[in-house]
């Protein structure tokens, strides 16, 4: 079995994580509400378990993870079959650690649910990014959209579509 690396934070600003979204999002053509599974994880090479699919182990998956053993060679394991908002949100921050910290497979990591502080805040960020860029959401935010209206959109929860506003300053 691999080796695998602790995570290490890359303590880059928060606009470069927005950039680095960015550029995934428009090599893949993810569209705002996509589907974060098809249109980019298995695109990169990447696989996701949850306790639906055939590969999916028990003892990989107590808790959400990240198991990455190389460029285009990466498992998400999801501890909940739901594919509910929440595991929506959590692949999302899973790829974002796959992107930052593994360097898109260049660095073998296991990413933990609950890293240090620093790691988590870089793929929340990532994640935020992707799922809610800013370019759309303000344009829709000042067609005076709630935030009820915004998260059903950008298919988030409510409370990330809140915490994103605040931290948009919008
Ligand atoms: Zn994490």
């Amino acid at each position: 079995m691999t080796n695998y690396i602790d995570p290490k934070p890359l303590h880059c600003s928060m606009e470069f994580i927005r950039e680095i979204a960015e550029i995934l999002i428009r090599s893949t053509k993810f569209k705002v509400g996509g589907n974060i599974e098809k249109d980019i994880i298995n695109k990169l090479g990447g696989i996701v378990h949850h306790p639906d699919t055939a590969g999916w182990d028990a003892k990989f998956a107590e808790t959400d993870s990240l198991y990455v053993d190389g460029v285009r060679d990466f498992k998400i394991f999801l501890k909940d079959k739901l594919y509910d908002l929440r595991n929506r949100f959590t692949l999302a921050h899973e790829l974002g650690h796959f992107i930052l910290h593994s360097k898109s497979g260049q660095i073998k990591i296991h990413a933990r649910r609950y890293g240090t502080s620093q790691i988590e805040k870089e793929a929340n960020r990532f994640a935020a990014e992707l799922l809610m860029p800013k370019n759309e959401l303000e344009e829709l935010f000042n067609q005076d959209k709630s935030v009820c209206e915004l998260a059903d959109i950008f298919d988030v929860s409510i409370v990330a579509m809140n915490v994103r506003i605040d931290s948009l300053r919008l």
